[in-house]
């Protein structure tokens, strides 16, 4: 198919209720069975290049591969850009053949924010794609008792109407609770904050920090107007898991094969990724 920018196929899940994944690839074993698990469950979503990426030695290469994989895949995928530092980057990765991008200038005061937002939203309208940007800023898990669990950094819903006329965006995180990488304790979703949001914005919304939630946690957030969960940590610890089991079940003398490890690595990405696509209601929506 050929590769989609994810905005129609998120007004969809908004009418359909039910969220579409955005899935981090760091190598090829890892966008392998991303794609792999898309293919298996009929289901649209994000393939995403963490931005740090883009700008290492190998990026351009790399984005190369993800964008091939997503123009070869039976079924949509967008190539997105997750967590964009700067305009610069942004623009760079529109330039790269990315279909679509977010901003995050989450951590600038809301005016650099809206205009930063502003500026990537025009060039990437002019070239076809769509944006995500934050408000709020959503922290990391290993200091969620202290940022996340305390309420700090949550999205004010008075600030949202603003953001989104003044910026243009199309697909807007909020911060009401989860938090990037391993908790530090459960998290717990401020639901009453994220539906008055929804209430304020036709907006498509985007929970980031998906690992650690619950599925009844996720279920509870589409119900309240989440469209798109970001999901990365999890997947890496699965895998490593897999990977250590298989090493740990080798027999003396006949250790496992690299293309073994391979295999292991794309299969529990498989694994996983169907397991979230099955609790976010995606399975069977790329029909
Ligand atoms: P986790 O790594 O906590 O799942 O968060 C992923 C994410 O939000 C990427 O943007």
């Amino acid at each position: 198919m050929p590769i989609t920018t994810i905005y129609p196929y998120l007004k969809a899940a908004q009418a359909g209720g039910y969220a579409l994944p955005l899935f981090d690839a760091f190598d090829m074993y890892s966008a392998d069975g991303i794609v792999a698990a898309l293919e298996e469950k009929q289901a649209p979503a994000m393939l995403a290049m963490y931005a740090p990426m883009l700008t290492a030695p190998n990026g351009l290469a790399f984005a190369r591969y993800l964008r091939t994989l997503a123009e070869t895949a039976s079924v949509p995928v967008s190539l997105m850009l997750d967590h964009g530092p700067s305009v610069e980057v942004c623009l760079r990765a529109i330039d790269c053949g990315f279909s679509d991008v977010m901003y995050d200038g989450s951590q600038l005061p809301i005016e650099e924010n809206i205009a930063n937002t502003r500026q990537v939203v025009q060039a990437a309208h002019a070239a076809g794609l769509h944006v995500e940007a934050e408000l709020g800023h959503v922290g990391s898990g290993s200091n969620y008792a202290l940022f996340g669990a305390q309420g700090k950094g949550f999205t004010q819903p008075e600030d949202v109407e603003r953001f989104v006329a003044e910026t243009g965006v199309d697909i807007l995180a909020v911060a009401i609770g989860t938090a990037h990488g391993v908790y530090q304790g459960q998290p717990q979703l401020d639901l009453e904050r994220l539906a008055e949001i929804r209430r304020r914005v036709p907006t498509p919304l985007v929970l980031h920090g998906g690992s650690g939630l619950s599925p009844d946690q996720f279920q509870a957030a589409i119900r309240c107007g989440i469209v798109k969960i970001n999901v990365a940590t999890d997947l890496f610890l699965t895998a490593g898991a897999a990977l250590n089991a298989k090493v740990g079940s080798a027999q003396p003398g006949a250790p496992v094969s690299y293309f073994d490890l391979g295999k292991t690595a794309v299969d529990s990405f498989c694994r996983r990724c169907g397991d979230y696509l099955d609790i976010f209601w995606t399975t069977g929506k790329a029909k």
